[in-house]
């Protein structure tokens, strides 16, 4: 029986990501990292978060293996698992093993929708130990000081049944995501989208409004990604009103008077 190879080099980020920093959070990363502490990225979906740890790994060198987190996701899934292969037992590191052995960054994405027993593998590498427990190998990995673990979640979407617990959060170093203000969102989406200025300002206008709806039963105001959505159909030649309609409106409810809220909004704006 083998470890199975899989590429590390695949996951390594060989272009400096653009990110725009809004505070002191790559310092603090920096830090964290260099201490052996895991971090905590807190915030709504779409503002930023991956595209952080992108740049971040890239300014560490160290690979970036992003894990997106859902209800079915098992320890194997996370750990790995022996596979037949031509009639032999071979060994497959899952992405948080592979991670600790290549000392890369794991980042596992809306931690909180694994499965409670799912997370509680992170326990042991997210405290000073950092140690994973290869149980179906009988293998104890320690981390080397280059590993660095990472999650996210949305406190946004905080219910009793999806919440994260005591004893995984006290782990973490915490940064707090949001949408970047105003300007910084609007050179974020005129840089992405390739747009001109004054489309962008406006697309964070309308954000802004619909950000302004949570508290009228939208779950979740216009995220920037969805801003950058909008604005790369109006550089395409997608009239305004229409892009806004298909990439902010529509993607955010389904309700229809909360719909034609949201369009009211953009017919303010545009
Ligand atoms: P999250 O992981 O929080 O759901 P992302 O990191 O995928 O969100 O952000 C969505 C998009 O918004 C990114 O692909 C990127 O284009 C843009 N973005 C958000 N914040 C920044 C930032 N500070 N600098 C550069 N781009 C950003």
């Amino acid at each position: 029986m083998s470890v199975g190879q899989q590429k590390i080099e695949e996951h390594r980020i060989t272009s400096e990501p653009y990110y725009l920093p809004r505070g002191d959070e790559l310092a603090i990363a920096r830090m964290a990292y260099a201490h052996g502490l895991p971090l905590l990225l807190k915030g709504p979906t779409g503002c930023g978060k991956t595209r952080f740890m992108e740049y971040l790994a890239w300014e560490l060198q160290r690979p970036l293996i992003t894990v997106s987190c859902h209800d079915d996701l098992t320890t194997g899934d996370l750990v790995g698992r022996y596979l037949i292969r031509g009639g032999e037992a071979v060994w497959m590191d899952g992405p948080l093993a592979l991670a600790v052995r290549n000392g890369a960054i794991c980042y596992l994405d809306e931690i909180v929708e694994a499965r409670k027993d799912t997370t509680v593998v992170i326990h042991p590498l997210a405290d000073d130990r950092r140690e994973l427990p290869v149980e179906k190998r009988g293998e104890l990995l320690t981390a080397p000081p280059e590993f660095m673990l990472a999650v996210s979640y949305n406190p946004g979407y905080q219910s009793v049944l999806k919440d994260l617990k005591q004893s995984t959060r006290q782990r973490f170093v915490a940064l707090e995501f949001d949408y970047p203000e105003a300007e910084f969102e609007s050179e974020i989406v005129a840089r992405e989208a390739g747009l001109e200025a004054a489309t962008a300002r406006n697309l964070v206008k309308v954000a802004a409004m619909t950000r302004g709806l949570k508290d009228s039963g939208l779950q979740e105001g216009a995220s920037t990604r969805l801003l950058i959505h909008a604005g790369k159909l109006i550089k395409g030649g997608i009239d305004r009103r229409t892009a806004c309609r298909v990439a902010v409106c529509a993607p955010l409810s389904d309700e229809p008077e909360m719909l034609a809220a949201l369009e009211e909004i953009v017919s303010s704006v545009f």
